[in-house]
C-alpha cells in the first residue's frame, strides 16, 4: 500500500516502473543520500521496517491500528519532553520518539458500520 510515508520496498515497486533496470541497492543507497542531504527524513516507527518521509519541517507521526497507515501530525510541539528529563540517568540522552496510535478516520468509520450491523 503506498501512502506518503512509503517504505524502501514501496519506493523501489515505483521506481522500477519509471527505471525498469534499478536495483532495490541503489534504491536503498540513494535514500541513505537524500537522508543526509536532509532532503528527506527517515523515520523509524514502532520498530517496524523504515518509512521515508518528503516533509522535512517537523511533526509527528500517528499510526493506524488497523490498516498501518501513517499520517503527520503537524499540531503537536516537538519538544513534549522537557529539557530537564533529557539530563536524567547515566545516559547522554540524544534524542527521543514519540509514537501515536489510534484508528484513522477510514477505520473508524468502518469499525462504527460494523457496530451498528452487529447490532
Ligand atoms: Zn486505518
Ligand atoms: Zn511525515
Amino acid at each position: 500500500m503506498i501512502n506518503s510515508h512509503p517504505t524502501a520496498a514501496e519506493l523501489y515497486q515505483i521506481v522500477r516502473k519509471r527505471l525498469p533496470k534499478i536495483s532495490l541497492g541503489t534504491v536503498y543507497r540513494n535514500l541513505e543520500l537524500l537522508t543526509q542531504n536532509r532532503t528527506i527524513r527517515k523515520l523509524e516507527i514502532g520498530g517496524s521496517e523504515a518509512r521515508f518521509d518528503g516533509v522535512i519541517k517537523p511533526h509527528h507521526h500517528i499510526r493506524c491500528i488497523a490498516c498501518g497507515v501513517i499520517s503527520d501530525l503537524f499540531d503537536v510541539p516537538q519538544d513534549v519532553v522537557p529539557q530537564q528529563y533529557l539530563s536524567l540517568g547515566d545516559y547522554d540522552v540524544r534524542g527521543y520518539r514519540i509514537e501515536f496510535y489510534g484508528l484513522c478516520p477510514l477505520c473508524k468509520s468502518k469499525q462504527a458500520t460494523e457496530e451498528i450491523n452487529n447490532t
